[in-house]
């Protein structure tokens, strides 16, 4: 059997894939796995929205589902964007308690009868701010565990303060679990440790610039838990701006940033409503932190997300 390639990204693949978007070696090639674009935040001006984060380097953009009405709302925008917008079909956490056996068979169909539908998701425990009870949460996460399993589409994953539940229904499907991606990580290096054993993805976003723990995500970088094979990014966009400026960010991360990725930011995303266009000064930040190069960490977070989700 060890003529079977290896499917990770290797120097020749990163090339043609280059070269196949026509990006030139001055802009990142970029994946945003998780951006909320249905936000009414974004109903006056997508196409705008979506024009910056191509000429920013982002290439293709995962628009998150989070209940019933965004599942279908984030497939219908796919469908406006073709080949740049795909879509997760799933209930947050937090919506948990809206869940009943319609919603089931809406998202299994969903996700099962459109190819952008390309993970189940965004669903998982968020023990934070438990707006839903957690046994519930539990309960509704489970189910969706299943559908991505039967499916086998990848698992879109949110968890905050729940890793040890979380690792426990994971663990339970280990043998049929389809590849899945914690996203917007923001535990314990101890926790991504665990993950990565357990064979995970993690995906990052600008929460990093305020993360000041000494056991978090920037020591998690930093002690390199993370292989660059199972990275990714996204923006949570409108969410977790990038705050650059924040004086906790080391002068060493600030000075790596580049004008061309500071322009998007400055010139686009606020507080109140950030966009895919920032996700270069994230991959910037992530690359500081990782020691590595930020062209290095693009092409290879990139080819992750091209590799699970199936985005051609
Ligand atoms: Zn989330």
């Amino acid at each position: 059997m060890s003529s079977v390639s290896n499917p990770i990204a290797n120097e020749t693949d990163e090339a043609e894939l280059m070269k196949k978007l026509g990006l030139d070696s001055e802009t990142y090639l970029l994946v945003d796995i998780g951006a909320n674009l249905t936000n009414k935040k974004y109903a006056r001006d997508l196409d705008g929205v979506i024009q910056r984060a191509k000429d920013s380097g982002v290439q293709k953009i995962m628009v998150t589902g989070t209940c019933v009405q965004s599942s279908q709302d984030s497939l219908r925008l796919t469908r406006l964007y073709p080949t740049t917008l795909y879509s997760t079909a799933g209930v947050h956490p937090h919506d948990a308690k809206t869940w009943t056996d319609e919603t089931e068979t809406f998202i299994r169909d969903l996700a099962a009868n459109n190819s952008e539908v390309v993970a189940i998701g965004e669903c998982g425990l968020d023990f934070n701010r438990n707006f839903s009870p957690p046994e519930t949460q539990l309960e509704v996460f489970e189910k969706q565990v299943q559908i991505a399993c039967d499916l086998k589409k990848p698992l879109f994953v949110h968890e905050r303060e729940a890793h040890e539940d979380m690792v426990k229904i994971l663990t339970k499907y280990s043998s049929r679990l389809p590849p899945t991606v914690i996203h917007c990580f923001t535990g314990t290096i101890d926790e991504a440790k665990k993950y990565i054993e357990l064979g995970y993805y993690i995906g990052l976003t600008g929460f990093l610039w305020k993360d000041k723990s000494d056991n978090g995500v920037r020591k998690t970088l930093e002690e390199k838990v993370i292989p660059l094979d199972r990275l990714m990014v996204e923006t949570d966009a409108p969410f977790m701006y990038p705050n650059t400026r924040a004086n906790k960010l080391p002068e060493k991360v600030k000075k790596t940033l580049t004008d061309r990725s500071l322009s998007f930011l400055e010139r686009y995303c606020t507080f109140q409503r950030n966009e895919p266009c920032s996700l270069p000064v994230t991959v910037e930040m992530v690359s500081a932190f990782l020691e590595a190069k930020p062209e290095d960490v693009a092409l290879k977070t990139s080819f992750n997300a091209l590799k699970v989700f199936g985005l051609t």
